[in-house]
């Protein structure tokens, strides 16, 4: 109440604009007239900029650009009938993009409903196709919880437009400030995680895909997920495409980029990874001939309902892309690793004049791609005839022949599990003589690939090893590193890559002992078929 016994009055307009201030909404466009001229001025009073444009429908798409930039929604206020309708085109296209957008249309009077009142026409009705959320509010009064419930639709989900119909009664009406609540500002969207079942399944599939692919929508780009984005195509080195307005998130010319591939990419990948991005016309509707038949789908999403379009998923993430990713990551961790994980950590500790001898199948093949060698006569392999068991022999003529050249120069031999076991013995020599020789034994418990122990024990059984067992088979989880501690030098057990780095900085580091890192992967690890610069221009 005022000193002087009036009451303090505000008007519709007024009450709109400061709901609209009180949810953080900043950008207002639109095309004034009759009913809504005030609620323009209202908006500027309270701080929020108001455009105006010269058609209802760019008032719209602006109004919705602003939504996917900021992530908080613009809104595009229209007059009745004809200027709602023209809003009609953006409203679609914002809720087809899933961007945030408000739209508020001024109405015809309520006392002069279906009696042919000026511009009269169903504009919740209307609206309901083009949106998620149309309503009226029943009366100043509700105005604020309204628009506080269209806001926090436009952001929650899946992003969307949202119509709030201001009657033109409504607009200059005075009530009682008092009798004016203004709900708080919703709060951010809440962030919503996938099951750990399914990031466990996601990680395994993309882990043992040959040409895997990512592909980058533009609800990657909405949800902000470029850094974590980034880290998981870095670290699991993932080739990925974006779409039109997936582009950026990260950059054009990042190294794993195949955009200039599309089709190819497309067409051969055999697992795909769907960060914020529909299989919809634009991807072909995930579809042969533009895609394998078998190809693997991995959704990620934030709405339910778009899960399984098109094709039947091989594993559906729903959740913000943002965490989901930052779950794959953090999974990644956990799981065990590939050759390709393994040999990057080698590499980036690896002496640049150390020599390097290597046997193995996949252990001496993929390593020879990523370890690098930068001295003549410095590499020694399985060679011309292709021996298992020769690497033993190598490191400890290479370690004499360093010993005596070139003291502190270290020996770093690589192993297969089983090219390990041809010559084990060789360690008591090794430990006798006590050479400055680190063995890696990459571990995955058999001849090209083995069981984890679960299989193993399972495989059991259905009968005796000999009968049952694949020939390629090794014992599984063997404690190689044993061998090395039985004849006094160091051995280390690792199964992650942080075990890895800091055992091979401590071989490293001291060379008063050999030692002997048995290195766990993924038993059924394999090479992949090809790197992904099957798609890029070869820069290999
Ligand atoms: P593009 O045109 O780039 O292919 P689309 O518009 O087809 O992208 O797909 C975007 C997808 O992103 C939509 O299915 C939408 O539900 C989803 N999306 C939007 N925001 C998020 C988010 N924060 N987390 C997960 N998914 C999201
Ligand atoms: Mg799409």
């Amino acid at each position: 109440e005022r000193s002087d016994g009036r009451e303090r009055l505000v008007s519709g307009a007024k009450v709109v604009a400061q709901a609209l201030k009180t949810q953080d909404v900043n950008y207002m466009f639109g095309i004034v007239g009759i009913p809504v001229t005030e609620i323009a001025l209202a908006a500027q009073e309270v701080g929020i900029r108001y455009i105006g444009m010269r058609n209802e429908q760019a008032a719209c798409y602006a109004a919705s650009a602003v939504g996917y930039l900021t992530g908080r929604p613009g809104v595009c206020l229209v007059v009745s009938g004809p200027g709602l309708i023209h809003a009609l085109g953006g409203m679609a296209n914002a809720n087809m993009n899933c961007w945030p957008l408000i739209v508020i249309g001024g109405s015809s009077e309520r006392s002069q409903e279906t009696m042919g009142a000026f511009q009269e026409f169903p504009q919740v009705e209307a609206c309901r196709l083009y949106s998620k959320f149309s309503a009226r509010p029943s009366s100043i009064e509700a105005i604020p919880s309204i628009i506080e419930k269209a806001v926090r639709s436009s952001i929650y989900g899946r992003p969307g437009a949202c119509y709030v119909d201001i009657p033109a009664d409504f607009v200059n009406l005075q009530v009682n400030v008092n009798s004016v609540r203004y709900v708080e500002c919703c709060m951010p969207p809440p962030v919503s995680m996938a099951e750990s079942s399914a990031v466990y399944m996601a990680a395994s599939v993309i882990r043992n895909a040959k040409q895997p692919l990512l592909i980058i929508g533009k609800g990657a780009a909405y949800a902000r997920a470029e850094e974590s984005i980034r880290k998981l195509v870095e670290q699991c080195k993932l080739p990925f495409l974006p779409t039109p307005m997936g582009k950026g998130v990260i950059p054009d010319n990042h190294p794993n980029c195949v955009g200039a591939a599309r089709s190819r990419a497309l067409q051969f990948a055999d697992v795909i990874v769907l960060f914020g991005a529909r299989l919809n016309w634009i991807l072909h509707f995930g579809l042969p001939p533009r895609y394998q038949p078998d190809v693997k789908f991995i959704q990620v999403d934030i709405c339910a309902e778009e899960l399984g379009n098109n094709v039947r998923p091989a594993v559906t993430l729903l959740g913000d892309i943002n965490a989901v990713t930052k779950q794959e990551l953090a999974f990644k961790k956990s799981l065990p690793m590939n050759y390709y994980t393994v040999f990057y950590h080698i590499q980036e500790q690896l002496p640049r004049d150390c020599f390097v001898v290597s046997e193995g199948a996949n252990t001496m093949d993929i390593g020879r791609t990523v370890l690098q060698n930068y001295l003549p006569r410095h590499r020694l392999d399985a060679g011309t005839f292709g021996t298992m068991g020769v690497g033993l022999g190598f490191a400890i003529a290479s370690a004499l022949v360093a010993k005596d050249r070139n003291p502190g120069q270290q020996v770093i031999c690589v192993e297969g599990d089983s090219a390990f076991g041809f010559s084990g013995m060789e360690v008591e020599t090794i430990c006798r003589y006590n050479l400055p020789i680190i063995l890696l034994v990459v571990n995955n418990n058999g001849i090209y690939q083995g069981f984890d122990t679960g299989t193993w024990k399972e495989m059991l059984k259905f009968g005796d090893a000999t009968t049952v067992a694949p020939p390629m088979c090794l014992l599984p989880h063997s404690h190689y590193e044993h061998v090395m501690i039985a004849f006094g030098g160091k051995g280390y057990f690792v199964q992650t890559p942080e075990e890895l780095q800091k055992s091979l900085r401590q071989s490293l580091a001291d060379t008063t002992k050999p030692s002997l890192i048995n290195i766990m992967i993924e038993p059924q690890a394999m090479r992949k078929a090809q790197d992904f610069h099957w798609l890029t221009r070869s820069n290999m």
